[in-house]
């Protein structure tokens, strides 16, 4: 690509400093965009900015609460100024867990997962939406689980939430197709993060035995699929949920 012809293209992935948003960003960045990446907790955003340049890639952090509408709202504003360009890619990944059974769980236990995981992709889809469908390009991604289709013990927060983050793509989906924006749903199965590498050894192998591959996933291959579904080449691709689990559970 000549250096006149190139436009920057942005993609927004939300937790993009956690363990699968980071392989996430690297790859979106190899692949040519500029990357935008959400964090929460202060002080991490230095060394991920300095990691993505030493890969080449164009890179910034910006301090936002997805959970909250205004946050949102306020974000897509800010990189839209401090680019000069809109959203094309948008990788809805934040995430978190507040296990308990229904038993046990509290109000507050529910709502920050609901929040968080699912409200989050509303919040973030009205930021960026319009602009994409007005450009008449656009790719939304959301980062569900494998227990958003299978439930989980314990996990009746977690699983509601990722589970009705396909409906939103399934929906969404149907709104947006004419104008060339694809939306998609990608559903992990238990993946090699820092947080499941964390978990005692022989746990860890239990986990491992019901995976028919017989092993975990790589944040890398999440990052693989989120680049393709991106890309130009996966625009018949739309309402999908892809299972990315190692055969665990098959649908
Ligand atoms: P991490 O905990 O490593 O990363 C999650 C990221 O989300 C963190 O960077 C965190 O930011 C950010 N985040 C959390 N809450 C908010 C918020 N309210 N606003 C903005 N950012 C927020 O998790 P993983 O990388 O493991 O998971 C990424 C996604 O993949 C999640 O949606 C998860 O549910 C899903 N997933 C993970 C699997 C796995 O095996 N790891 C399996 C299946 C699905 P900060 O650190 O600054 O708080």
């Amino acid at each position: 690509m000549r250096r006149a012809d190139y436009v920057k293209k942005i993609a927004l992935v939300t937790g993009g400093l956690g363990g699968i948003g980071q392989e996430i960003c690297a790859q979106l960045g190899k692949a040519g965009y500029v990357v935008v990446s959400t964090f929460m907790r202060a002080g991490r955003d230095e060394a991920w900015t300095k990691h993505m340049k030493d890969l080449g890639i164009e890179a910034k952090a910006y301090q936002c609460d997805v959970s909250n509408f205004e946050d949102a709202q306020a974000l897509v504003a800010n990189i839209k100024k401090d680019f000069g360009t809109h959203v094309s890619v948008l990788v809805n990944n934040a995430g978190i867990t507040k296990d308990g059974t229904l038993k046990k769980m509290t109000v507050e236990q529910w709502q920050d997962v609901i929040n968080t995981n699912l409200n989050s992709v509303f919040n973030m889809s009205k930021a960026v939406v319009d602009d994409m469908v007005a450009a008449g390009h656009g790719r939304v991604i959301n980062i569900s689980s494998i227990n958003g289709q299978k439930g989980q013990f314990g996990q009746t927060n977690y699983s509601a939430a990722k589970a009705g983050m396909h409906g939103f793509t399934m929906a969404l989906a149907q709104e947006v197709a004419k104008k060339g924006v694809t939306v998609n749903t990608i559903s992990p199965g238990y993946i090699a993060t820092e947080m499941v590498m964390a978990v005692p050894e022989d746990i860890r192998n239990q986990i491992i035995a019901q995976i028919p591959v017989n092993r975990l996933g790589k944040p890398e291959e999440i990052g693989g699929l989120v680049t393709y579904l991106a890309s130009d080449g996966a625009g018949f691709i739309t309402g999908s949920n892809i299972a990315i689990n190692g055969g665990q559970h098959m649908k």
